[in-house]
């Protein structure tokens, strides 16, 4: 049986690597919106998710 510490352990960890992922400084600003999908975020963020922060940068590769 898992150990829950473990996977809450685990979860934080996943949690810090999508938030730096998102808060990589190079980019545009936080607008307190998704840039993807619109959706409201804290005023620091500017993704959901890392999949709307892929979606969003294909889009920027496609020229959109
Ligand atoms: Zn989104």
């Amino acid at each position: 049986m898992a150990d829950f510490a473990d996977l809450g352990a685990a979860r934080e960890q996943l949690d810090t690597e999508l938030a730096l992922q998102i808060r990589k400084p190079e980019g545009p600003q936080a607008t307190g919106y998704c840039l993807s999908c619109g959706a409201v975020l804290c005023a620091d963020l500017r993704w959901c998710d890392a999949d709307c922060r892929d979606d969003w940068q294909l889009d920027q590769r496609r020229g959109v």
